[in-house]
């Protein structure tokens, strides 16, 4: 628990509830070309491509989106590209063999000490490179009635000291289920961490209210959040105010990027993300070269320009603001660091 008072800046009031925003995402790109003022029909076909992964975008981020502009680095990450349909080798739909680590419905056991919980198949935002874009939720059913198989087994492995709460994205559950999983594993003696990995800092700022800030603040876990942001232009004032809540709220505020072609492949952009993640009170943690996933490989940045990348962010910024540069490797005990 934290005692630290510090008002929380987001304050659901004055704003539309966070619940009437992620119900009313956009679905469609014609949609999402109208409010951007991009002319749809310059743009190729991609209907077919959002069968499988369908387009959603929350209103918060689609204002930090430039209007009039189809190369935009947010609208890059969230806008169907023809390429998702090439075949590309060594790219498929489970690219970190989960499957393998799936023990029971609602878990994922990859890691020594550390379960991951499929908290919810819900996400504010589809992210067109999410390496869980095939991932089954209909066999790993979210609700009640699963979690309490996933808690059972969190509780018969004294091993793991931290859960992680994934899926999905966590946040878009409402608060009474978060606190209800809460409370169910602060009865679980060996667990000590609960770790979030959210974009909704980024995507709907507005869910970090007060009500989830005092969830986590009276919890007796340690708590550690993992934003996931991967350009500067994600990361505006309203976002800012929501890490500065939850970091009042005694929260460990980390960051982990996916390095991608056309987004953050340049060093500029990645050393001002690290520079503005800091002036929020996040510490960037992370830079994941992509996953392999099918219908993502247009996305790939090359091992050498990652290195190059890196090189150039440790000559410009303290090492405290450059992140590992991580892959992960199906089946290995950890991610690699790539020096
Ligand atoms: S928010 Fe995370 S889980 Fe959801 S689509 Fe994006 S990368 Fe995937």
């Amino acid at each position: 628990m934290n005692s630290n008072s510090t008002p929380h800046p987001i304050v659901t009031d004055s704003l539309p509830p966070w619940q009437e925003i992620l119900a009313n995402t956009i679905r469609t790109t014609d949609k999402l070309c109208r409010l951007l003022e991009i002319d749809r029909q310059a743009l190729p076909d991609t209907h077919p491509l959002v069968r499988q992964f369908p387009v959603r975008v929350p209103a918060p981020y689609l204002a930090k989106i430039k209007k009039g502009d189809p190369e935009d680095p947010l609208l890059q990450q969230v806008f169907p590209d023809i390429a998702e349909a090439n075949e590309a080798p060594g790219y498929s739909a489970d690219p970190l063999q989960e499957s393998a680590h799936n023990p029971q419905p609602g878990i994922l056991h990859k890691y020594k000490g550390r379960a991951l919980l499929i908290a919810t198949s819900s996400c504010a935002v589809h992210c067109r490179y999410c390496f869980r874009r095939h991932f089954p939720y209909s066999d790993n059913p979210p609700g009640k009635e699963g979690w309490k198989t996933s808690l059972d087994y969190i509780r018969q492995d004294t091993s793991i000291q931290e859960v992680i709460f994934s899926g999905g994205d966590p946040l878009t559950l409402p608060d009474s289920y978060l606190q209800w999983y809460l409370y169910e594993i602060s009865t679980i003696p060996h667990v000590t961490r609960i770790r979030l990995h959210t974009r909704l800092p980024v995507m709907i700022p507005q869910r970090i209210n007060k009500r989830l800030c005092e969830l986590l603040e009276n919890s007796r876990f340690q708590t550690i959040l993992v934003l996931h942001s991967n350009h500067p232009q994600e990361l505006d004032d309203e976002t800012n105010s929501a890490c500065q809540a939850l970091k009042a709220a005694g929260v460990t505020l980390l960051n982990q990027s996916v390095l991608l072609k056309g987004v953050n492949d340049d060093a500029d952009t990645l050393i001002r993300l690290s520079e503005r993640l800091f002036a929020g009170g996040v510490m960037p943690y992370y830079l994941h070269l992509m996953d392999r996933v099918e219908g993502g490989a247009h996305f790939t940045v090359s091992d050498y320009d990652a290195g190059r990348l890196l090189a150039a962010m440790q000559q410009n910024l303290p090492g405290y603001l450059v992140p590992k540069l991580v892959r992960e490797e199906p089946g290995e005990k950890s991610k690699t660091v790539l020096l």
